[in-house]
């Protein structure tokens, strides 16, 4: 992947998320290293191979000029200008419909890291909740409402995705353009898989809900001590190692599953 610099003759913040944007779904990139060269209205983004790797970009780089210029939006219902990060006119109060270009991470108003502060994150949700709550819409126009409807959904998924530190990593992948695959057996190495059948065999000879616990405290050690090592990975950059232990991660978490359905009541 060839790092870029983008050279434009005006910015704003909305611009460089606007920009970032667009070169992520160009280059697959994930993280973004952002030098304004003031006085002169220029701004460089460059693409970077890895969270943290600054080092990887000096080599190749190439300029391109993007005319892109979304600062603000047009509020569909009264024409005022209202800014992508506004989520309510502020002329005529009228709720705005979701920002496409967003990430889970922008919606909820969090840094972009797998490394996220869950309470902070609970906080912006319960916000937007609040905000977008169905008795504010019940009196208002039925396009409001299907706004309203489509704001409270993405919402709802963003802090969904972002709560659980599985979905959170696997998003974060895909962020950078890397993808966990559904049974991702080629990710982890023979052995583990081997470890793997052995605990789902004994979870299927386990009769008493003692032995179910004890798979049960097993699997959740594995999970933490995984987590821990995941926060790490990204932490360095290391997307392949991440991707590796969010795969083992996905096994485990599919026995829990298994594990909560099988204790008896
Ligand atoms: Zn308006």
């Amino acid at each position: 992947m060839e790092p870029m610099r983008v050279i434009a003759t005006c910015y704003s913040r909305q611009w460089i998320r606007t920009a970032a944007q667009h070169l992520r779904s160009k280059t697959g990139t994930r993280a973004f290293c952002i030098r304004s060269n003031s006085p002169s209205p220029l701004c460089v983004i460059r693409g970077l191979s890895g969270l943290r790797s600054n080092s990887t970009v000096s080599s190749c780089w190439y300029s391109r000029t993007f005319s892109v210029s979304a600062k603000s939006r047009r509020c569909w219902s009264c024409h005022a200008e209202v800014s992508w990060s506004e989520l309510f006119c502020p002329s005529c109060t009228t709720l705005q419909p979701p920002d496409e270009s967003k990430d889970f991470f922008q919606i909820l108003d969090c840094e972009k890291s797998f490394n996220v502060d869950t309470q902070e994150l609970q906080r912006k949700y319960r916000n937007l909740q609040r905000l977008l709550h169905p008795d504010y819409f019940s009196q208002k126009s039925e396009h409001e409402r299907s706004v309203s409807e489509k704001q409270s959904t993405l919402v709802n998924k963003a802090y969904n995705t972002l709560l659980s530190p599985l979905s959170r990593g696997i998003y974060l992948l895909s962020l950078c353009g890397i993808t966990l695959k559904e049974g991702a057996d080629d990710e982890v190495e023979t052995q583990f898989l081997f470890e793997i059948l052995e605990l789902n065999e004994q979870l299927n000879d386990a009769d008493t809900n003692a032995e179910i616990e004890e798979i049960g405290s097993f699997v959740q050690g594995q999970l933490i001590s995984l987590t821990e090592d995941t926060r790490e990975a990204f932490q360095q950059g290391d997307l392949q190692e991440a991707k590796i232990l969010l795969a083992k991660m996905k096994y485990f978490s599919n026995i829990q599953d298994q594990v909560k359905k099988k204790m008896i009541p």
